[in-house]
């Protein structure tokens, strides 16, 4: 039994994965993973199917033989454990849980190479679990085998939420009013909770009612965006635009569309020879519907979108960016299939930013590089950058991305959609107005300028007890001079760079 009561389900593969390690002889097993939960789940089936003796340890309580519940004597201590494993010659599994900052220790350090030795020996292991292994110094890391542990899959769920089910009805008497469509729904919430989360959020809900029913959903959502909160880096947005929302892109909306039947139905693109796209880097002018397309992938591919904000991986205590960033990473990744919005990605991950330390930068882009390479399939990663001289090439090397698009200024036709599209939001009927004329009045106007100056129309309309008219409208076009005017050389040199290096986001012949 695991710490919560319940036994997690282990996954073949992954079972067998560590299996095969132990009866290789890798006597230090670390497992990079944000759920003890599972990884203690695991391990206990390895050494049930092994028939091996099973160790558990805890700072303060020491080791504790798991099938006896017999405490072992003076093992208390991160170092008086490691001696115990050392002389006792045993062939165990040792699972030393939050022994990972202890690893950093010095005087450690010798006793676990000992160790080491003495269980290839004997063919114990000793295991232990970390979010990133970046935490541990060089010289742990060259005595451990490093092992992953998966994103639980929906079967994996599925299994824990049954074995929680059955153990909490053998107690008490639970009202079963869920429909397999439900549960399905619920699944797909629970995804990146951890199971020890699952079990608090799932046990809570049940309990109030002694009903296990759609109010579990709710509560599962809500653990997600509390999960998330914690994180301090990622969000849980609710994307609510469509495409219909967006005007103009139309080579973008046409990319991202033919790539919606991969996420549908991912099995299928497998066997036909197609991996899910890794993601999109948006660049281009602000306010030209950057994060509004974010947006509205989400919401065409059915997917959760979560925002991470990479300026606030920085913290001022060193070395914790990065794995704020492996966490939420890792996070992203359990969730999936999910679409992760980085916003401003110039902000965090272009070095010399994120207070001043171009080396810590310099690691966390690094970090975020070879994840965006190795990531699991289904995390669909759609990037916006305002500031392309701040963003490091590495970033922008083929490969990274599947596509740059390039969000320019919206043309005089797609500027008329901009302003339908905004009128009609407003309850307006956009024939009533003079559309090509406003278009004409707003050469190097943005998508969010346009917005305004139809808000601030109906202001001037309202106030002067009138309908909304083009020529309120047209009054406030008049009155507002577009960012692309005031900073129209930065826009010059954006253009002039994305002119070779990126695809236009937004192209008036590309239907011909
Ligand atoms: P920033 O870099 O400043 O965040 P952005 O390119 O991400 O800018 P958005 O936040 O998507 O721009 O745009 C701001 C608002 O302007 C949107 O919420 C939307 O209301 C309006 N807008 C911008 N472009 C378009 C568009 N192409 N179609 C419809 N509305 C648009």
């Amino acid at each position: 039994m695991t710490a919560s009561g319940v036994r997690a389900p282990a996954p073949l593969r992954q079972l067998r994965d560590l299996e095969l390690l132990l009866l290789a002889h890798h006597p230090v097993i670390l497992i990079e993973t944000i759920e003890e939960e599972r990884a203690e789940g695991l391990l206990e089936h390895v050494a049930d199917h092994l028939d091996m003796l099973y160790l558990q340890w805890r700072a303060g309580s020491g080791l504790v033989h798991m099938q006896t519940e017999h405490v072992v004597k003076e093992t208390a201590t991160a170092a008086g454990c490691l001696q115990h494993i050392l002389g006792s010659q045993l062939e165990a599994l040792y699972y030393l849980r939050d022994f990972a900052p202890y690893l950093t220790r010095d005087e450690l350090r010798p006793l676990l190479r000992d160790a080491q030795q003495a269980l290839w020996r004997h063919r114990g292991a000793i295991v232990f679990t970390t979010s990133t292994h970046a935490e541990l110094p060089d010289e742990v890391l060259q005595l451990v085998t490093t092992v992953t542990l998966k994103p639980a899959s929906d079967m994996d769920y599925h299994r824990f939420l049954s074995a929680m089910l059955r153990d909490m009805r053998r107690r008490r008497q639970v009202k079963m009013d869920m429909t397999p469509k439900d549960v399905a729904r619920l699944i797909q919430q629970l995804r990146g909770l951890t199971f020890f989360e699952v079990k608090k959020v799932v046990t809570q809900a049940v309990a109030e009612s002694w009903s296990f029913d759609k109010s579990v959903i709710e509560r599962a959502l809500e653990a997600k965006q509390d999960v998330l909160r914690q994180s301090g880096v990622l969000e849980y947005t609710p994307a609510t635009p469509t495409m219909a929302d967006i005007a103009g892109l139309s080579r973008l909306k046409h990319w991202l569309r033919t790539r919606k039947a991969v996420f549908a139905n991912p099995d299928g693109a497998r066997d036909f020879g197609l991996t899910a796209p890794r993601g999109v880097l948006l660049l281009g002018v602000p306010g030209c519907g950057k994060s509004l397309a974010a947006k509205a992938v989400a919401s065409e591919y059915g997917l959760p979108l979560v925002r991470l904000d990479p300026a606030r991986l920085y913290t001022k205590y060193i070395g914790d960016t990065e794995k704020n960033l492996r966490k939420a990473m890792r996070i992203a990744e359990a969730m999936a299939p999910i679409v992760l919005w980085i916003d401003e990605i110039e902000k965090g991950l272009a070095p010399g930013d994120g207070g001043g330390d171009a080396g810590v930068s310099q690691r966390v882009l690094g970090s975020f590089l070879s994840w965006m390479q190795d990531k699991v399939e289904g995390v669909f990663v759609v990037a916006t950058c305002n500031d392309i001289s701040e963003l490091p090439p590495e970033l922008l090397r083929k490969g990274r991305f599947d596509e740059i698009f390039f969000v320019d200024l919206p043309t005089p036709a797609v500027r008329q959609q901009i302003l339908a599209v905004h009128l009609r939001q407003r309850g307006r009927t956009p024939d009533d107005f003079d559309l090509p004329a406003l278009a004409a009045a707003s050469p190097g106007f943005s998508g969010a300028e346009l917005e305004q100056a139809v808000v601030g129309g109906l202001y001037r309309a309202y106030a002067a007890g009138e309908e909304l008219r083009s020529a309120h409208v047209e009054a406030e076009l008049r009155d507002t001079r577009p960012l692309s005017v005031t900073s129209a050389e930065k826009l010059a040199r954006l253009r002039a760079w994305a002119e070779r290096r990126a695809v236009r986001a937004d192209s008036e012949d590309y239907s011909r």
